[in-house]
């Protein structure tokens, strides 16, 4: 991707105020569907995911995964169309919320949380 808005304009505003929504620069430039932001603890591996550009679907683990110092983006592994960014700010609370919710997928993102808290 080369339409890659400036690493400081990220991750800022989540929440439009106008609208409540979730926003990124990135939407705000284009029009139509574009990349969606998600916090990590959100963020569930096995989440199928739809490529709008050229209909690739299959789970998140299956994109190709960037990761960056405060995000990490999967985009397609088709097209490269970017599909989610995943801010890897979290608070422990979040993650505590996370693997409490016991979603799928919960487990493999709190291990990952730890191994990125133990890097810093
Ligand atoms: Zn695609």
């Amino acid at each position: 991707m080369t339409d890659r808005p400036p690493a400081e304009n990220w991750p800022q505003v989540w929440i439009d105020p106008a609208t409540g929504e979730r926003q990124t620069t990135l939407g705000r430039h284009r029009s139509g569907p574009y990349a969606k932001p998600l916090r990590y603890s959100e963020y569930d591996e096995n989440a199928q995911l739809a490529c709008w550009n050229c209909d690739w679907r299959g789970p998140a683990r299956e994109g190709s995964r960037e990761s960056y110092e405060e995000l990490f983006d999967i985009s397609c592994p088709r097209c490269e169309t970017m599909l989610l960014i995943v801010s890897t700010l979290v608070t422990l609370e979040e993650r505590n919320a996370a693997a409490a919710a016991g979603h799928p997928g919960a487990q493999t993102t709190v291990a990952e949380m730890e191994q990125m808290e133990a890097r810093r």
